[in-house]
């Protein structure tokens, strides 16, 4: 026992599942009900009505490999098209991450000020 083995997780009884694609129509409809939670201005949330997006990225283009149903995000029309425009990994970052980021600080910063 080194001295920092107390430190060390042990992952042996974790259980990680092989990644396998999910299809669910039901679920990739219920997405109808919800609203887009991009942000065309990185900041405010986009509002509209949403579909279910697949979230694509480079690694799907070309393959032939379509996106599991279990990774679905909700985008209205306008969202959806400029993410299927840009495939990869920048829209949600730039378009979803960091604008709910800024509006979790903004709401805090109201909260605690
Ligand atoms: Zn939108």
């Amino acid at each position: 026992m080194g001295k920092n083995t107390r430190y060390r997780i042990d992952k042996s009884h974790l259980m990680f599942g092989e990644s396998k694609r999910i299809v669910d129509p039901a679920w990739r409809k219920s997405f109808k009900d919800r609203t887009c939670t991009a942000s065309p201005n990185g900041i405010d949330l986009c509002g509209l009505p949403a579909v279910g997006a697949h979230m694509n990225d480079e690694g799907y283009s070309g393959t032939g490999q379509k996106v599991s149903d279990d990774e679905i995000w909700p985008l209205c029309a306008d969202c959806h098209r400029e993410q299927t425009e840009n495939p990869g990994t920048s829209f949600w970052y730039h378009k979803v991450l960091k604008p709910q980021a800024r509006r979790d600080y903004k709401s805090w910063k109201a909260r605690n000020s």
